[in-house]
């Protein structure tokens, strides 16, 4: 059970001040806490992973439905208050670390991910999690709205983009709520949107390089309102020559003249084979 109350006197006793650089808002609704372990569907089998536990608002609920819960926290002062949270429970593991350094492959085959995320580094957040999609079976996240807007977008919509590009090639999203800034304390500046993906067996895109494929989607969004010819050449593929981009463009089975926010993956996984040095 949290509330703002016991949230505020966590704090008080262990003499945290929530600090803004860490991205500490603390989750301070135990219907929005539930709304977010409700769809882990965390089970006595399961590992689960959770990023960025703060004073436990989530781990604690966790911890009574996991097998095992792994939690990754990097503020040091928070963790008496953690593990005094925790004390009924034996069945979890704090990890001292930056999440972006955080190895995914080793803490099981087939682990889900979940955190009340640091919204300073959402991205990098998401980008690491793809990169270790192998390892993991699901990720609840939240994040403020605006970044899980980019995360949902298809082809053509407002914020289309590379993370929308990642999430429909690793797993299948679903929104699970919207909440409001005032249930965190100290309350979010930013709407927040809770996300379920569920990671697919095999990545939708065939690539022969997943790398490559993300860092030639970067360059070729980066001009987005330019066609792909324009965006390519001035990303300095094939020293920037316009002609032999057309003809690489066109060998793929794709228009020049379209613009890299209206293809589809597949297309632009086609386009990144063309386009390998
Ligand atoms: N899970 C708690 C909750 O819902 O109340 C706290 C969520 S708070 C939005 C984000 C948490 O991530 C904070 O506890 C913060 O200290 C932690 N954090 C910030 N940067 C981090 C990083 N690079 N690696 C791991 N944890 C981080």
């Amino acid at each position: 059970m949290m509330n703002k109350n016991i949230c505020l006197n966590l704090c008080k006793v262990s003499g945290i001040h929530p600090d803004k650089n860490l991205g500490q808002n603390f989750l301070i609704n135990q219907q929005v806490i539930e709304d977010i372990v409700d769809s882990v569907e965390a089970g006595p089998e399961d590992t689960v992973v959770e990023i960025g536990c703060g004073i436990g608002a989530l781990t604690y609920e966790l911890c009574a439905e996991a097998g095992q819960l792994i939690g990754i926290e990097l503020d040091k002062r928070v963790l008496p208050a953690l593990e005094s949270r925790l004390s009924e429970y034996n069945n979890y593991k704090i990890i001292n670390q930056d999440v972006l350094e955080a190895d995914f492959s080793s803490f099981g085959p087939k682990i889900k991910v979940v955190g009340n995320l640091p919204y300073y580094i959402t991205t990098e957040i998401m980008k690491r999690l793809f990169t270790y999609h192998e390892y993991i079976s699901d990720i609840t996240v939240m994040m403020q709205t605006e970044v899980a807007n980019k995360v949902v977008a298809k082809p053509g919509q407002d914020g289309y983009g590379l993370m929308s590009i990642m999430a429909a090639n690793y797993g299948e999203v679903e929104v699970v709520t919207n909440v409001d800034g005032s249930n965190f304390f100290p309350p979010a500046p930013v709407q927040s949107t809770v996300l379920h993906i569920r990671i697919l067996d095999k990545p939708r895109a065939v690539t022969s390089d997943e790398q490559h494929l993300f860092r030639f989607i970067k360059d070729a969004l980066l001009l987005r309102r330019k066609t792909l010819l324009n965006s390519l050449a001035a990303a300095g593929y094939f020293g920037g020559d316009k002609a032999q981009i057309q003809e690489a463009i066109v060998k793929a089975g794709v228009e020049p003249s379209a613009r890299a926010e209206k293809l589809t993956l597949q297309q632009l996984a086609d386009l990144a084979e063309v386009f390998k040095k």
